[in-house]
């Protein structure tokens, strides 16, 4: 089997080449590298059944001719990072919008089955205990720069959702919550490999806001699997399918968290939102998955705690050589 998969230099992307690479797959990386990094893949260039384009998911006629060439296609591609899409609005929403409408079109015109990446972000401010794929979505004002990227995503959803009933063609959509894990950058937002990293460098930890704030962060090693097994399941087409964790942490008890485990002297500072992000930023308080529909669908059982996940990141920088999964 052959697979695209859009922004495979990117974090989860590359994670996803290590696996498919490693199950006998070809694959093809198309990655503009704006966010994404070649070091995330070179462990693989040698592989025969592995190739690498340079190239904008924006371009439709290089999606296509990609595409035309796989069996399945898998869209991870995306402008992410908080501080991404707070400083390059329109960039963001053009990649996010467009970029995912030319891979789904492509994928429907040549009938190949495809998964589009989406994010907890979609349930905006929805704070329940346990979303399910059926919760609300809650966004704040649109002037709030960070709800455009929840918005994007849920269109990206929508274009997925409408093209794969319409044409048939299988199509999964599953929902990433805070997924985290080796070679994820914190240059971008990002708070685990961020703090990760101040620790290591003995630098201040920057919680933003009071700290009180949760999540609930997953481990890329735990979702990775599913993702394949998911675009095998015909109950799991034409609908979305949330992935993630179920160790809920406020940020200040990530902070301490992250300080216990590798030693760090780094004091913990408090960072106002608008110093962080800019005028007009408004942050969620919580966001915890229900992962019961991947449970029943695919068994999914998410077995890294987030001590152990931590522990992975250190080892990462500590030894920044890729490891398959
Ligand atoms: N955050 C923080 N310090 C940082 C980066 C992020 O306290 O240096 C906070 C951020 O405001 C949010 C949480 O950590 O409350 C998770 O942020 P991230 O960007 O990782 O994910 P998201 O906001 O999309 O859940």
């Amino acid at each position: 089997m052959k697979a695209v998969i859009t922004g495979g230099a990117g974090f989860i992307g590359s994670h996803l080449c290590d696996h498919l690479v490693a199950q006998g797959h070809e694959v093809i990386v198309l990655d503009d590298l704006s966010t994404g990094s070649r070091a995330n893949v070179a462990h693989l260039e040698a592989h025969p059944g592995f190739r690498f384009v340079h190239g904008d998911i924006l371009d439709r006629d290089l999606v296509d001719d990609l595409v035309a060439q796989a069996d399945t296609v898998y869209h991870l591609a995306a402008a992410v990072g908080v501080h991404t899409i707070v400083d390059n609005p329109l960039k963001s929403l053009r990649t996010n919008l467009h970029g995912t409408e030319n891979v789904v079109e492509a994928a429907v015109a040549h009938g190949v089955p495809y998964m589009v990446a989406s994010t907890s972000e979609v349930y905006g401010k929805n704070d329940a205990d346990g979303l399910t794929e059926d919760s609300d979505r809650i966004y704040g004002s649109p002037t709030k720069s960070r709800w455009s990227y929840a918005a994007a995503k849920g269109l990206d959803e929508l274009v997925a959702y409408v093209h794969g009933t319409e044409s048939g063609v299988p199509c999964v959509i599953t929902r990433f919550f805070n997924i985290v894990g080796p070679r994820q950058t914190g240059r971008y937002g990002m708070v685990v490999p961020r703090f990760v990293d101040q620790a290591l460098k003995g630098r201040p930890i920057t919680v933003y806001g009071t700290g009180t704030q949760r999540r609930c962060f997953g481990s890329v090693h735990d979702i990775i699997p599913a993702l394949p097994r998911l675009m095998a399941t015909p109950e799991a087409y034409n609908r979305a399918v949330n992935l993630g964790g179920h160790e809920e942490v406020s940020i200040k008890g990530l902070a301490d968290r992250v300080v216990a485990l590798t030693g760090s002297a780094s004091p913990i500072t408090y960072v106002d939102y608008e110093q962080a992000y800019g005028e007009g930023y408004e942050d969620m308080q919580r966001r915890y998955p229900d992962t019961s529909l991947a449970a029943r669908l695919i068994d999914y059982r998410p077995t890294r705690g987030l001590d152990a996940i931590i522990g992975s990141i250190v080892d990462h920088r500590s030894a920044p050589v890729p490891q398959p999964v």
